[in-house]
């Protein structure tokens, strides 16, 4: 029984569409090295932004992005951490202010 073997097709500026096999674009798209078109010999590479390496960077983008959020909630979280400190002390301090005006008024007499 014979392997199935996969192609992909090209098209190149002069006209030839003529077919690869899946493994060899496979790994001209990764080692970006060039090869040949069968009728004119024009010079083929496949570009820098291959579909892999356009995934690594849209997670490197994505990692930064998180980061960034992530940094942003915790400063977030922080400042109302403070803002609830800061009003509890405000509470804390005006119900001790009332109950010395509520208290004064006795002492009066
Ligand atoms: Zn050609």
């Amino acid at each position: 029984m014979m392997a199935e073997i996969e192609f992909e097709q090209e098209t190149c500026r002069c006209g030839l569409t003529f077919m690869l096999p899946s493994e060899f674009v496979r790994h001209r798209r990764k080692d970006h090295e060039w090869f040949y078109c069968p009728s004119c010999n024009r010079a083929w590479r496949y570009g820098r932004d291959n579909e892999e390496e356009k995934l690594k960077k849209e997670v490197l983008r994505l990692k930064g992005s998180r980061d960034f959020y992530k940094g942003a909630r915790e400063r977030e979280s922080k400042r109302l951490e403070h803002e609830i400190r800061v009003r509890t002390g405000h509470q804390g301090h005006a119900a001790k202010l009332k109950k010395q005006l509520d208290i004064q008024p006795e002492e009066i007499k």
